[in-house]
């Protein structure tokens, strides 16, 4: 496997630091290092500091000119829906035109209509449709991402979606970490009461036994799953091994916040409605908030979740996609960082190491990603810019140079 030495960045955003999820101040601290360089040995950082000093020890690797350019580690996408059938543009179209949800629905739409063509596609075409965003996400700078089933709500449907993952990650370079997320909804055919122990006792353990899933993930939530039921799937999960994330409060607070904190769960995320109490709660158990500016941006809803509490709060604040077809139809974390700046008032700086280390530590995947450090795969991005800030002001357009994961180029202009 060659050497790569890139040389000469105008910032190299290292994001070094303590091993565990930055809070408070800390977020604010990028460690970048100007007029920098890397050196990459079999797909793994080996030296980082000073141009100059990289460039003594570079040898006969490949040099990479970073003049002029950003780097970054590679964004880790920590809430996604990568894999699903077809789209949603008769919904977007009709939302534009000021329909509900409900009128929505009523016409065929909303997540029944993207659960029927996911139910109806085969394993190539799901998994072609896959391919087709994760080049998506290469080319924007991400390099993990987390994704969730959750579109096919049987047994063997919800297999067949995390197989694609799996898939995904032997036959594309994009890091796919698997989450189970059956109760995304409860199906038309079913009675809640009967999906929810479909759910517990047979799609669980199958998925627990063949290996398919690391956290299990419920949309807790009125009209979808309640405090309890959420409680009884959650429970179940975690005695088989999974950990857990949950979509919580985002369109009422319904106490979802408070559930996460009492489960022990890794992640709590949407949480547009939670309230002091909920952050409270999130902040005495160690859970990491996870949030989805993008999905409010779409629905053109203007109730953005509280980031900066949650950052004075002392949490270990995360941004993602939420990458779906209905309500966050973008793979762009640069898009995700303008959003948080500018609705959610989070500095660049905080929005950064939200969307790479922290992301990284909600995956459990800390140690190995989300900062450029020796010893961490060499999975970064290179963009056209001079200063990070930039990749949050300049919104919509692209400035992604190049992306490497393990050291090799992936994608780029
Ligand atoms: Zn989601």
């Amino acid at each position: 496997m060659k050497s790569v030495a890139i040389l000469h960045a105008s910032q190299l955003v290292t994001l070094s630091g303590p091993k565990r999820p930055r809070i408070g101040g800390e977020m604010s601290d990028l460690a970048v290092i100007r007029d920098g360089g890397m050196l990459i040995r079999a797909g793994k950082i080996d030296i980082i500091g000073p141009s100059n000093e990289i460039e003594k020890n570079a040898g006969d690797a490949e040099v990479v000119d970073g003049a002029g350019k950003v780097v970054l580690p590679g964004f880790v996408d920590a809430h996604t829906h990568l894999v699903f059938a077809g789209n949603r543009l008769e919904d977007f179209e009709r939302r534009a035109r000021g329909e509900t949800y409900e009128k929505i629905a009523a016409a065929g739409g909303g997540i029944w209509s993207t659960v029927e063509k996911t139910r109806a596609s085969n394993d190539a075409d799901l998994l072609a449709q896959a391919k087709k965003h994760v080049n998506w996400f290469l080319k924007c700078g991400t390099t993990t991402v987390e994704a969730k089933s959750g579109y096919g709500l049987t047994l063997e449907d919800e297999l067949k979606i995390l197989r694609v993952m799996r898939r995904l990650n032997q036959e594309t370079p994009l890091e796919v970490v698997p989450t189970f997320l059956g109760a995304h909804a409860i199906p038309r055919e079913d009675r809640p009461s009967v999906y929810v122990d479909l759910v517990i006792n047979e799609m669980l353990p199958r998925v627990a036994s063949e290996k398919l899933a690391e956290f299990c993930d419920i949309f807790c939530e009125r009209g979808y799953f309640d405090i309890e039921q959420s409680r009884k799937i959650l429970s179940a999960a975690k005695k088989l091994g999974l950990k857990l994330r949950m979509h919580v409060d985002q369109l009422t607070n319904s106490g979802g916040a408070k559930l996460a904190a009492d489960l022990g769960a890794t992640t709590a995320d949407h949480l547009e409605k939670t309230d002091e109490q909920g952050i409270a709660a999130m902040k005495a158990a160690g859970v990491q908030p996870v949030l989805l500016p993008g999905s409010v941006y779409a629905l053109g809803s203007t109730s953005y979740p509280r980031a900066r509490e949650m950052i004075d709060a002392g949490l270990a604040v995360v941004l993602a996609t939420d990458f779906n077809p209905g309500s966050s139809p973008t793979v762009s974390m640069p898009m995700i960082l303008s959003l948080a700046c500018t609705q959610m008032k989070m500095s660049p700086a905080e929005a950064i190491a939200a969307s790479t280390i922290n992301a990284a530590y909600s995956l459990q995947r800390g140690e190995k990603i989300g900062s450029l450090e020796p010893g961490k795969l060499a999975n970064f991005s290179i963009f056209d810019c001079e200063d990070y800030r930039e990749l949050a002001y300049w919104f919509g357009i692209p400035q992604t140079h190049s992306v490497y994961v393990k050291g090799e180029r992936v994608a780029g202009a």
